[in-house]
């Protein structure tokens, strides 16, 4: 766990994201957990999971899933700063990542794999979220990728059977930050993002809803 990656892709003089020099690898009472709704070159969903300092992060297309039969892809992607749960804004197109990024859910996690490490190492980590709108039992689950890179960064994510299990598409249900209630054309609106390419992000409702504000 390092976020060497993370610094390495980045400018810190022009993109608003943290640059994790504030990280602190004290250990906390509880872990942070955070789901970002990223609208880069294609929407996607980040999760992080805060773990050794660090936020471990999956990249997921389609988001989260509250129906324990459906599988959502995770792709892992570079470890991220602790305090990179707080940011929500605007990157610059130039930058990494360039685009809006929304705090779509957050909270804590557990873990319920009795070795976090060993977990991660062999591929399934199960875990308990304590989120806004996440809540309940999940796992991740390394899988098969097409290539040799994907082969160890492609991960599914499933919810368990539990009461927080559900068919409704909170994605579309929920769209709105959990810390601004922003829509995401509203925090490129607020932030000098583009307007047009998040809207399209938005569910129906919503840009209709953002539109008369
Ligand atoms: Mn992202």
């Amino acid at each position: 766990m390092s976020l060497d990656e993370y610094r390495r892709k980045r400018r810190f003089d022009s993109t608003p994201e943290p640059s994790g020099d504030k990280t602190s690898l004290h250990r906390r009472r509880s872990l942070v957990y955070v789901i970002q709704k990223h609208r880069a070159s294609r929407l996607h969903y980040d999760l992080r999971l805060e773990w050794g300092g660090v936020l471990l992060s999956w990249a997921i297309p389609k988001g989260p899933s509250l129906d324990p039969s459906v599988k959502r892809l995770a792709m892992q992607v570079e470890d991220h700063p602790v305090e990179y749960a707080g940011f929500e804004g605007v990157i610059p197109p130039d930058e990494y990542g360039g685009g809006t990024v929304m705090v779509w859910d957050k909270g804590t996690w557990a873990p319920e794999s009795e070795d976090v490490d060993v977990a991660l190492q062999k591929g399934e980590l199960k875990f308990t979220l304590h989120g806004r709108k996440l809540k309940g039992s999940w796992v991740l689950v390394r899988t098969r990728g097409f290539g040799r890179k994907a082969a160890r960064s492609s991960w599914l994510l499933i919810k368990h059977r539990d009461r927080y299990a559900s068919s409704k598409d909170i994605t579309q249900s929920r769209p709105d930050s959990a810390i601004t209630h922003r829509l995401l054309a509203d925090i490129a609106r607020e932030e000098g993002g583009d307007i047009a390419a998040t809207a399209s992000a938005d569910p129906a409702a919503g840009k209709r809803r953002a539109r008369r504000r």
